[in-house]
């Protein structure tokens, strides 16, 4: 099979999957799942014109000489419904979000005015008509599409969903994902601790990188390399919708996965893709099941998770954002690459001038976890490029956690 880059790659396998089937869910239960219905307002809001301000409501049209004086025959707050009309000389208190009564065209602030007595304000400033008045269905209009289908919720989505009452709503399923490491070396969590293991850390950073995308995977656990426990395990991960190994994809004699995956029906759509780290990353497919299979050294499976494997578990869950985010950033330091693979370097980021500046976290070994667990994004170093200068305008995929930062971005 062929040498895929990254791109291609990603696009061979976002062909092979497609939104689940949607589901009732909860408004409580909703949040980073994806709208599977179109969602229209069920009234007007504001329902009729209300005050923005604390202040005076009032005709325009009194105000051309000011000051002036104006006679308060009401006072309406939030909730009310004003009994009386506004007429020349006259105006009602009104508290924000408070109905604007009839007559009156207005809203003055009450920082604008000045009280003389229980039944008498001098308002000092003139406005014209609408001035701090929230027109009816300015914020929406009833029977109007608020949210279409494929929207993510959001907390501000949430507002609004509750806003218009949805307490349940039509959304896309969520995958149903099994991760499986195999290798003989491998020390489980609850084994003791024998100097001569390697402890499975892949199941557990591909669960977490699974529960970031909001899904709650299945940990089938460690099959050794050989085959009848191979092909047991395998058999089990086939009945999820997305079966994820990791190690025993590379060519060593050891590594059956592939042979036995393909005996058990699933047909590969490649094994290799052009990439650093993670080179022997295999995708394939049956009737109901995506496998990936992971490379075993900690930092390529999780690198690979992040190109190959979010992008499809989002596709499946309906969002049509499939790709971590990329900032520009400026490289630090010089750095050598060898032309012919993608390569995907961890770095830290610090906010500067203008921007942000991108240095690596230090050695690059693909079986070092630290350097995963230190940064904030993978710098994506072009598969043609000989290398690097310091100062270099670089492309950083943002990890998890980068949305936020030390120090907020503004002075008061
Ligand atoms: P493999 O892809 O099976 O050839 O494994 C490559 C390297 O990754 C070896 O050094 C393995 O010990 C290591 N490795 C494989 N699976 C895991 C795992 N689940 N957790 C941590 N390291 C692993
Ligand atoms: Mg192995």
């Amino acid at each position: 099979m062929e040498h895929l880059s990254v791109t291609n790659a990603q696009q061979c396998i976002l062909e092979s999957v497609k939104k689940l089937d949607a589901e009732q869910a909860r408004l409580e239960q909703a949040l980073g799942r994806v709208l599977a219905e179109d969602v229209r307002a069920n009234r007007d809001l504001p329902p009729y014109d209300v005050s923005a301000m604390d202040g005076y409501s009032l005709r325009s049209a009194d105000l051309k000489n000011v000051p002036v004086t104006l006679a308060i025959i009401e006072d309406i707050k939030a909730g009310d419904m004003p009994g009386k009309t506004v007429q020349a000389g006259q105006c009602a208190r009104i508290m924000t979000g408070a109905p604007v009564p009839h007559g009156a065209d207005a809203v003055i602030r009450v920082e604008d005015t000045q009280a003389l007595s229980e039944n008498k304000v001098q308002i000092n400033v003139a406005v014209k008509p609408g001035n701090d008045i929230r027109r009816r269905g300015e914020g929406m209009r009833n029977g109007d599409v608020v949210l279409t289908a494929g929207t993510e919720i959001t907390p501000g989505v949430t507002g609004v969903l509750a806003t218009v009452k949805c307490a349940r709503l039509l959304v896309y399923s969520r995958p149903r994902v099994a991760i499986l490491s195999t290798g003989n070396e491998l020390e489980d969590m609850d084994d003791p601790v024998d100097p001569d293991k390697i402890p499975n850390s892949n199941s557990y950073a591909l669960m977490a990188q699974v529960q970031a995308l909001g899904i709650e995977p299945d940990l089938l656990g460690i099959a050794r390399d050989d085959p009848a426990e191979l092909e047991e395990y395998l058999q089990r991960g086939l009945k999820f919708d997305v079966l994820l190994v990791s190690g025993g994809t590379s060519v060593g004699v050891h590594d059956y996965v592939r042979p036995i995956i393909e005996s058990l029906g699933v047909q590969m759509k490649f094994w290799r893709v052009a990439m650093k780290p993670g080179h022997p990353v295999a995708f394939g497919i049956t009737a109901h099941t995506r496998f990936f299979g992971l490379p075993g050294n900690p930092v390529s499976s999780m690198v690979c998770f992040e190109q190959f494997v979010a992008p499809a578990l989002r596709r499946m869950m309906g969002h049509t954002r499939l790709y971590r985010r990329t900032i520009a950033a400026r490289l630090t330091h010089d750095l050598k690459h060898q032309p012919g693979r993608t390569e995907f370097v961890r770095v830290t980021l610090a906010k500067e001038q203008g921007g942000y500046a991108a240095t690596s976290t230090g050695a690059q070994g693909s079986g070092m976890l630290l350097s995963m667990a230190r940064a904030d994004g993978l710098m994506i170093v072009p598969a043609e490029i000989k290398g690097l200068e310091a100062g270099s305008v670089v492309t950083v995929q943002l990890l998890d956690g980068t949305v936020f930062q030390d120090e907020a971005g503004f002075k008061e």
